[in-house]
């Protein structure tokens, strides 16, 4: 059966993601491919393929497609990584992710985004994504390391239980600042010899990351942790 969305979505690559400067091919294709609209709740499904992030429910979002598209394609993936998402929400960026990668693990810390994610993904077939709920600043120890891991929501710093779950030349990215309007969006490549490499890449706007290793509560005025 043909997807009536098919449109929508090539005309969202065009002008949203490649007019906007990604390139990756590998990027491009999956965002090609991936039925946003099969993510978003129903009556938000002609807005599925806009320049926005959407509303999922519990008070989060699906993110913006250009947003997703650039986290993937700073992640530098060649096919067939092991990837951990933090951050479920909706399972899009899962499904992105899935498309280039060998297997994704992402994690939700509210139960039921992740039980809805999870038979999203299962009836579009996405049997190399396991979704897990938990608290994502501490990643997912029973599968790490990880070559490439993305946080999908804002935290005061990045983690330190993440990037020691990264393997040698792993990459992690993810949004990092103390405002709740803006943050960097950093990347963490891990050095054959434990020593990390941190790069700013452009600002963006997320959903708190709420967790150990994160903000405490929704209102972000204070870090929970330790660096
Ligand atoms: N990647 C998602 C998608 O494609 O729909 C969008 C994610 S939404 C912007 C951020 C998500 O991070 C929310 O669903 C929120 O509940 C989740 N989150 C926040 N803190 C978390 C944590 N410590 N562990 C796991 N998930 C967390």
């Amino acid at each position: 059966m043909s997807d009536p969305y098919a449109a929508q979505r090539d005309e969202m690559v065009d002008r949203q993601i490649a007019a906007r400067g990604v390139s990756d091919a590998r990027v491009l294709a999956a965002m090609r491919k991936v039925a946003r609209h099969e993510f978003v709740p129903d009556h938000l499904k002609p807005d599925a393929y806009g320049d926005g992030p959407l509303p999922i429910g519990e008070g989060q979002t699906i993110s913006q497609p250009y947003i997703v598209a650039l986290m993937t394609e700073a992640l530098l993936l060649q096919g067939g990584e092991h990837v951990l998402e933090i951050g479920t929400g909706s399972g899009y960026a899962a499904a992105v992710l899935a498309e280039i990668a060998a297997d994704v693990v992402t994690i939700e810390r509210i139960a039921p985004l992740a039980a809805q994610a999870r038979t999203v993904l299962q009836r579009l077939g996405y049997a190399n994504v396991k979704v897990e709920v938990g608290d994502g600043t501490l990643g997912w120890p029973a599968a790490a390391p990880y070559d490439a891991i993305v946080v999908t929501a804002g935290g005061p710093f990045v983690p330190p239980t993440l990037r020691n779950q990264l393997k040698p030349g792993g990459r992690l990215v993810m949004p990092v600042g103390r405002d709740s309007w803006a943050q960097s969006l950093v990347r963490v490549t891990r050095g054959s010899d434990g020593e990390d490499r941190q790069e700013e890449l452009s600002l963006v706007s997320f959903v708190p990351l709420i967790g150990a290793e994160g903000w405490k509560d929704a209102s972000r005025r204070e870090a929970g942790g330790s660096r």
